[in-house]
């Protein structure tokens, strides 16, 4: 056997929830033999000069996994954890996500092994243009367009855009997207993911018939997604009992004060973390993910629910807003528990949503209100949430390999259409 070095775990996961739906869906071998593995995976040293004065060599990846579709899409990971397995994984899944919402994209996913709470921003400065240099013949608005993703946020993909563009000789806001409104982002980006989220949340509750003012839930992360996700579902009168981050989290039965919550960690608290909340009493982020509570949030990192947890889960609907949170032996527990799932792809698609009206917006060089972003978000995510369900119902199969089973099968006949470049 051929040496496959970006298997790991979460390539490995990732793989097998794609041979699973390939052979419910009876795939064409030789189509799926393609999908198993990326289109293409590069590895990037990124050399930075440090505040001390050294040269740091920082290892950075961008892994393309399929276009047939329309150009590469997908986020920039700043995390110790990001190595090529994950980050095929994560391109993987964006191909999946991309089709599920029926965008004209494909999936990719890039990232750079480091942390960005201990770095300076001239040094994160330093290291994200280096980064863009080294890819820079395999991104534009025609082929592969990076966006945020854990770790990184809209200044982050400003200097990308700025790399890019001084490199080309003219401004090219098509090349990122999640980027500053003033530099040709779009309304409504920075909000989406969690935004998405809710909105998915709110079909499950209608389609089990549960009245959401007054429920509970619990959020793991208060990044991007997890601290708008727990904002909005205040806003619909979920009680939101515990938040969490990588500093720990933080537990009130009676619910907590969202927005100050949020106002604290970005303006009082010293790190931008939850360390330190004046609110509710301290629960850590294994403990939070077995509370009590009607809607489960994992907002975080991969593979926090596992055989060794999922029996724990007292939730009765898990909303993924991380990617690929949930292992594939807790998916067999979630089933058995009849724990509702709304799968990763579905439940946080809303950003790469967004990101898509944004690129839109940029190539016409025309721009939308925020009203009419929300809408066109919601009808997308609503629309697809019920052709999971209906998929899920026909083939008497669960959410996620209903949703699996609908992205992978745009891909894959979009593959047999235009065949094999020979
Ligand atoms: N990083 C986000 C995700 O995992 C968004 C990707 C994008 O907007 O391209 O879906």
């Amino acid at each position: 056997m051929a040496t496959v070095e970006w298997r790991s775990p979460a390539s490995e996961m990732a793989v097998r929830q794609f041979e699973i739906a390939a052979e419910r869906l009876h795939l064409d071998k030789n189509v799926s033999a393609r999908l198993k593995r990326p289109d293409r995976a590069l590895i990037v040293s990124v050399p930075t000069r440090m505040n001390d004065g050294h040269v740091h060599v920082f290892t950075g990846y961008r892994v393309q996994h399929n276009d047939v579709l329309g150009p590469f899409k997908g986020g920039i990971r700043y995390h110790p954890d990001v190595n090529l397995g994950e980050v095929s994984a994560l391109a993987m899944w964006m191909t999946w996500k991309c089709a599920l919402a029926g965008l004209p994209l494909g999936g990719a996913k890039g990232g750079v092994a480091c942390d960005p709470s201990k770095i300076s921003r001239k040094e994160l400065q330093e290291m994200t243009r280096r980064y863009t240099a080294e890819i820079i013949n395999f991104i534009g608005p025609e082929m592969d367009v990076p966006a945020p993703d854990m770790g990184t946020n809209e200044q982050v993909m400003a200097w990308v855009m700025d790399t890019y563009s001084q490199h080309k000789g003219y401004a090219v806001p098509g090349v990122v997207t999640g980027k500053p409104v003033d530099i040709g982002g779009t309304q409504g980006r920075r909000e989406a993911t969690g935004r998405g989220v809710v909105y998915t949340i709110i079909e499950a509750a209608k389609h089990l018939g549960i009245d959401l003012p007054g429920r509970t839930a619990a959020v793991q992360g208060f990044g991007n997604v997890g601290s708008v996700a727990a904002k909005e579902l205040a806003g619909v009168g979920v009680k939101v009992i515990a938040v969490s981050d990588r500093t720990g989290g933080f537990y009130d039965a009676k619910g907590l004060p969202i927005e100050r919550v949020i106002d604290y960690v970005g303006k009082t608290s010293k790190n931008s973390t939850l360390e330190g909340c004046p609110w509710g009493e301290p629960v850590s982020n294994a403990d939070l993910l077995e509370l009590k509570c009607d809607i489960l949030i994992p907002a975080a990192l991969g593979m926090q629910i596992t055989g060794g947890n999922a029996g724990k889960l007292k939730c009765k609907v898990l909303a993924e807003g991380a990617n690929g949170p949930t292992t594939l032996e807790a998916d067999e527990v979630l089933k058995e528990k009849g724990i509702f799932v709304v799968p990763d792809i579905l439940a946080n698609a809303g950003g790469v949503i967004v990101s898509y009206f944004e690129w839109v917006q940029d190539l016409q060089n025309f721009f939308w209100t925020e009203e009419e972003i929300n809408k066109r978000l919601r009808d997308i995510l609503t629309r697809a949430f019920y052709e999971v369900l209906d998929m899920s119902r026909k083939e008497k199969v669960d959410m996620r390999l209903a949703a699996l089973m609908i992205g992978v099968n745009r891909v894959a006949r979009a593959m047999l259409w235009r065949g094999l470049y020979a």
